[in-house]
């Protein structure tokens, strides 16, 4: 019998999705998920998708054959240069996989690290962080712990605590980076604070693993995000990567996404890569077909590449306009001063809200974020950010 299982807690996230679903008030506004809305509040299928959709369609030899277990070369190939520029990607030996999406990518890092890592198994994450980092580790088999990384009284980076955890670190331990848009917080270090980070990690040998979830959706380019990942490569950094192309590209259901690591030599990098298939055969034997056919078409195609360059633009403009108009609403017709929120990147704001008032606000306003005060910007359109900036005014005042 199961009668000693005990439910789970909600997933603190898909949780409140729930809550939002169940409540019948017209005002009612999602700013829990970080899924991109348009200005309508709808979900957007962007066109270059749609016109890579439309390709495979046509395609006469299309099949539902399986995939290899690494997933589709061509994919992997330009996923890989994506991230890493073509540059690096010729002076580098890169092991690579197709995985199912940014999770998915991480739960096989995390795999290896359990299995072939040498130093200290334990993994550093920001303090704070999405909060399924630490499951993904812990379903490995290895421990985690925080460094600093939020500055409450700033609402900024608390560089010299993140500099000073990372120096106290046992040597040659395993650091999660995210690479950019910093998720919950949208802070992230300068490009001189990554300097000093590179310095510290450097000196005690730790492995990085870079999260990256937000390619593009941070200043717009993708070439300016990857910018971190790049300067650890060409700092001779063995980087851990996992990507994805759930919000990038907007398919997030199709679980679209590649894991790769920074290997010395040829001879290494097949010995990894044989390893890695050993590890996703025995996990899910091989990743899914259409979502990769999609984002491989895109990026195999320069028309279509710029054409998504421009929707990710439109996506992080539209996300940076609600940005600006939320600070000033509240600070104009509120008189409440919140520079953070303007100043902070990415999908999300991180308010200040407290618990109470995020509790309030579901409740009372129908408004649901995090507990944390985390928003995701894109929830926030023409016809609700007034409302928005109303309630959080009238719980903050309260
Ligand atoms: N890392 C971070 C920091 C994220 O915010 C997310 C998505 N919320 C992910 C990884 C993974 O997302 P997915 O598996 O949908 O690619």
């Amino acid at each position: 019998s199961w009668a000693h299982v005990r439910p789970a807690p909600p997933d603190p996230i898909l949780g409140l999705n729930e809550a939002y679903l169940a409540d019948t008030d017209k005002r009612k506004i999602n700013l829990s998920v970080g899924a991109y809305r348009d200005n309508q509040g709808q979900p957007w299928v962007l066109p270059s998708v749609r016109r890579a959709e439309e390709l495979r369609l046509q395609n006469e030899d299309r099949h539902h054959e399986y995939n290899p277990i690494t997933g589709k070369n061509d994919f992997v190939r330009n996923a890989v240069a994506l991230a890493y520029g073509e540059d690096l990607c010729a002076a580098r030996h890169i092991a690579a996989a197709q995985s199912l999406s940014g999770t998915g990518a991480l739960r096989v890092a995390a795999e290896w690290l359990h299995l072939y890592f040498k130093g200290n198994p334990v993994v550093y994450l920001p303090q704070p962080t999405w909060s399924n980092h630490p499951a993904i580790f812990h379903k490995a088999g290895l421990q985690t712990r925080t460094y600093r990384y939020f500055d409450t009284r700033t609402k900024g980076l608390d560089l010299k605590g993140m500099l000073e955890d990372l120096d106290h670190a046992e040597p040659m331990s395993i650091v999660l980076l995210h690479a950019c848009a910093h998720n919950p917080t949208g802070v992230d270090p300068s490009r001189d604070e990554w300097g000093e980070i590179l310095e510290v990690i450097n000196h005690w040998q730790h492995l990085v693993v870079f999260d990256m979830a937000y390619q593009g959706f941070a200043t717009g380019s993708v070439e300016r995000d990857a910018w971190p990942v790049r300067e650890f490569v060409r700092a001779g950094h063995q980087v851990m990567l996992a990507q994805s192309f759930a919000k990038n590209m907007g398919l997030y259901g199709q679980r679209v996404g590649c894991f790769s690591m920074i290997c010395q030599s040829e001879e290494e990098r097949g010995a990894c890569e044989s390893q890695l298939k050993k590890i996703i055969r025995a996990m899910y034997s091989s990743p899914p077909g259409f979502g990769s056919e999609i984002a491989g078409t895109i990026l195999a195609d320069s028309n279509l590449k710029a054409q998504w360059f421009k929707e990710l633009e439109e996506m992080s403009g539209r996300i940076n306009s609600m940005r600006m108009q939320l600070y000033t609403l509240l600070k104009d017709k509120h008189h409440l001063d919140w520079p953070h929120v303007k100043q902070q990147i990415g999908m999300f704001a991180y308010t200040g809200l407290g618990a109470g008032h995020c509790q309030k606000l579901a409740a009372d306003y129908h408004i649901y974020l995090t507990l944390d005060g985390r928003i995701s910007i894109a929830g926030l359109n023409d016809s609700n950010i007034e409302y928005v900036a109303d309630s959080f005014a009238a719980v903050a005042k309260d």
